[in-house]
Formats: C-alpha cells, sequence, structure tokens
C-alpha cells in the first residue's frame, strides 16, 4: 500500500480516469482490483458514481472452455485480435489496449450487425487465460484470421467458425454468425499491414 501513497496527484487522476473507463465499459469490481492502484473503497465509490448502483458481487468466470464454441469464439477472436494489435502495433500498454481494443471490438460488431457478445469481463479473463498460456491463437487455414483456440490444440489445417458455422445453425444464428465472421474477417484483413494511424482515434 506505501507503494500507492507515493503517487502524484497527476497519476492518481490518470489512474481514476481509467478506472471510469473501464467502469463504463462494464468492468466488475475484480477487474478494477487487479489492473489498478486504488483502493478498493475508492473503486467502490467511482462505481456507484458511474453506474448509479453497487457493484455486483459474485465470481468471475473461470472457465475457458466458455471462449470455445464457435460463436463466442469468433468474438473471441475479433476481440484478441484488436487487443494484440493495440499492444504491438500501437504500443499500448496492456490496460490501454485492454479499453482501447473492447471499444475496437464494440465498433467492429457495430460496423457489421453483430450483437456483442463477450463483455469486458470475459475480454479481461480471456487476456488473462492467454497469459496463463492455456490459450493460443490457431491461424485458419481458409481465411488466414488467427483465432482462439487450446493451447495444445491441433495448429494446422484447420478452420475458424467463421468459415465454418454449424450447419444446424438456425436462421437467427446463421445471421449472427455472418455478422460475426464479417466483423473477423475484416479485422484479419485490417490487420496486414496497418499502421497505428488507421485506428480510428479513440477517446483516452
Ligand atoms: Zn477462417
Amino acid at each position: 500500500m506505501s507503494a500507492m501513497n507515493k503517487k502524484t496527484v497527476t497519476e492518481d487522476a490518470q489512474e481514476v480516469f481509467r478506472a471510469v473507463a473501464l467502469i463504463e465499459l462494464g468492468a466488475r469490481m475484480q477487474v478494477l482490483e487487479s489492473e489498478l492502484a486504488l483502493s478498493r473503497e475508492r473503486l467502490i465509490r467511482l462505481y456507484r458514481e458511474v453506474r448509479g448502483v453497487s457493484p455486483p458481487k459474485g465470481m468471475l468466470p473461470f472457465s475457458a472452455d466458455w471462449y470455445m464454441p464457435w460463436l463466442p469464439n469468433i468474438h473471441a477472436s475479433l476481440f484478441f485480435n484488436t487487443y494484440l494489435f493495440m499492444k504491438k502495433e500501437a504500443s499500448c500498454s496492456h490496460l490501454d489496449a485492454l479499453t482501447k481494443g473492447y471499444r475496437l471490438y464494440l465498433e467492429h460488431c457495430v460496423r457489421n450487425d453483430a450483437e456483442p457478445v463477450l463483455d469486458l469481463t470475459r475480454a479481461w479473463t480471456l487476456v488473462r487465460f492467454f497469459e496463463a498460456e492455456m490459450l493460443q491463437l490457431t491461424p485458419c487455414c481458409r481465411c488466414t484470421g488467427k483465432f482462439v483456440a487450446h493451447k495444445h490444440d491441433l495448429q494446422r489445417g484447420v478452420v475458424c467458425g467463421a468459415c465454418q458455422p454449424p450447419s444446424r445453425a438456425g436462421r437467427t444464428r446463421k445471421v449472427a454468425a455472418r455478422a460475426a465472421a464479417q466483423a473477423f474477417t475484416s479485422v484479419a484483413d485490417e490487420n496486414i499491414g496497418a499502421t497505428p494511424d488507421d485506428v480510428p482515434a479513440q477517446a483516452a
């Protein structure tokens, strides 16, 4: 806790802005507590101010299997590719890449008429699973997009969910799949040779 006291007023204000951005995007308390150097008490107060309600209690989603069915998988892949892009190409910190990558993910959903499937907490947990080396990105042999897979899954000759929606999906699910697939492949295309300047400007 002593490190917290050493923060300058500016640093403290920046930390508060980061917290507000995360809360606005739907972050849960566990996400805030592990990402920000602000006391739990202040985070709860911020949460109440921004959302008008107390933060929900309860455990975070835990299983990496959640990202495996085809629709969550396409969305997870879409988000994680934007996250990596912000981190590597736009040189964002982990936290900035999370918020900016997540905003970009939402924009891609809107642009392609896809209902967002991944909330911010799921997005954050996804990054944690990658850091824990439980997940990997696997190249699709049809669209060359990279999709989320378990760490030791096959790496060659595999097809992503966007290229191969389940044949028994109903009409609505097929429409959702097509929209998500469009968003995913547009990101896969953009990330090839894109520069950080091509990324739409984001509020800090
Ligand atoms: Zn594919």
